[in-house]
C-alpha cells in the first residue's frame, strides 16, 4: 500500500451546523493566527509531493468559507507531482465559486447532501440552504468538475425517509450518491443508537429499485463499493465506515487547519508540523519529518481505535 493521499483542512469554521457533526456549534476555533496560512500549506503540500502525495483533497470544516482559498487552489494544482485535486465542501458556496475553482485547477468535488427535501435538509444542518446546494450540484455539473460525489451521512429518526429520494438521483444524474456510515464523534452528536449500518441502507434502496449491481468508481479508489440502479445515469456509494475495517487499505494522510499531521481519522496524537516550520525548520527537516509519519503509516494497520472525542470539522472529515 503507498501512502499518496493528503486531505488539507483549510479551515475549522463553518457555515452549517450538521447534527452529526457539530450541533452545538462550538464556538470554540482554533484562534486564526494558529491556522496555517496559506503560504505554508502550500509549502507544506510541496514537500509532501516530493515524498510521493500525488492526490490532495482540501476539506474543514467548509473550506469555502476560508477567504482566498481560490488562491489555494491554484497553487496546489501547480505542485509537480500532484495529480488530482478534489474539494468536500457543504456546497452552499459552490454555486458562486464553481466557476473559479474549475479554472483554478480544481478536477472534482464532494457535496454534502444529507437529504432530497427542504424541511428535512435544514433538520439535519440547522440551516435553509437546500436550493442553494442544489443550485450548487447542477453548476458543478455545468463546469465539468469531474466526478461530482454527493455525500449522505443517514441517522436513525432524522433522515431515514430520505434514502429513496437520495438514491433516485443517483439515477436522475450523473452522480454518485454516497452513504456514509454515521460515526459517534463526541457526546455533543448523535448518540451511536443513531448510526444506521449501510446493509439496511442498501435494503431499502434495492427494495424500491430493485437489485443492485457492482460498479467501478469513476476515479478515486477510496474506502467506497460502487453500485448501479440499472440504467441510470450515476451510480451509488456505500462507505460503511463502522461496519467494517478498512485501515490495512487506508493511504490517507490528514493535514489538521492548526499545522498537526495525523497518520489516521482516530489518531489521539498530531505531529506538530506547524510548530517545526514556525521554528524556522528548513525543508529537508521537515521533509525528514514527513518521511517519518508515511513509514509510519505503512507500517501500521491498526490506527482505528478511538483515543479520544473529536469533532470532524477540526480534523477535517
Ligand atoms: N464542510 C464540508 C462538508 O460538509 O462536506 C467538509 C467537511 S465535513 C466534516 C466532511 C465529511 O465528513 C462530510 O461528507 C460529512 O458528511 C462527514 N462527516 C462529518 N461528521 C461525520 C460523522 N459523525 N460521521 C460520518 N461522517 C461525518
Amino acid at each position: 500500500m503507498s501512502v499518496d493521499y493528503l486531505r488539507i483542512s483549510v479551515t475549522d469554521r463553518c457555515n452549517l451546523q450538521c447534527i452529526y457533526c457539530d450541533p452545538l456549534r462550538d464556538v470554540d476555533f482554533v484562534p486564526r493566527k494558529e491556522l496555517l496560512t496559506f503560504e505554508e500549506i502550500n509549502r507544506i503540500a510541496g514537500l509532501f509531493a516530493q515524498c510521493g502525495i500525488t492526490r490532495i483533497r482540501l476539506t474543514g470544516g467548509e473550506p469555502l468559507v476560508r477567504t482566498n482559498v481560490v488562491w489555494l487552489v491554484r497553487q496546489l494544482a501547480g505542485i509537480r507531482g500532484i495529480e488530482d485535486l478534489s474539494l468536500t465542501t457543504n456546497g452552499v458556496l459552490l454555486e458562486l465559486m464553481a466557476d473559479e475553482l474549475k479554472d483554478a485547477g480544481l478536477k472534482r468535488v464532494n457535496v454534502s447532501m444529507d437529504s432530497a427535501q427542504k424541511e428535512n435538509y435544514k433538520q439535519v444542518t440547522g440551516f435553509d440552504f437546500f436550493e442553494n446546494v442544489t443550485r450548487g450540484i447542477y453548476k458543478a455539473l455545468a463546469v465539468n468538475l469531474n466526478p461530482v460525489k454527493l455525500n449522505s451521512v443517514i441517522i436513525k429518526g432524522v433522515n431515514v425517509s430520505q434514502i429513496p429520494a437520495l438514491a433516485r438521483m443517483s439515477v436522475e444524474l450523473p452522480v454518485a450518491v454516497r452513504f456514509i456510515e454515521y460515526c459517534p464523534t463526541s457526546r455533543q452528536t448523535r448518540p451511536a443508537s443513531d448510526y444506521v449500518p449501510n446493509s439496511e441502507v442498501r435494503r431499502i434502496i434495492e427494495q424500491i429499485f430493485g437489485p443492485l449491481t457492482s460498479t467501478l468508481p469513476g476515479s478515486g479508489n477510496g474506502p467506497a463499493l460502487y453500485f448501479k440502479i440499472p440504467d441510470s445515469a450515476g451510480c451509488i456509494g456505500l462507505i460503511s465506515g463502522v461496519s467494517s475495517f478498512f485501515c490495512r487499505s487506508c493511504n490517507r494522510l490528514r493535514l489538521t487547519s492548526d499545522g498537526k499531521v495525523r497518520p489516521c481519522l482516530y489518531s489521539a496524537y498530531g505531529y506538530d508540523l506547524k510548530g517545526l516550520i514556525r521554528a524556522g525548520a528548513n525543508d529537508r527537516r521537515v521533509l525528514n519529518l514527513l518521511k517519518r509519519i508515511i513509514a509510519e503509516k505503512k507500517g501500521s494497520t491498526k490506527l482505528n481505535a478511538f483515543t479520544k472525542e473529536f469533532c470532524m470539522r477540526d480534523v477535517g472529515g
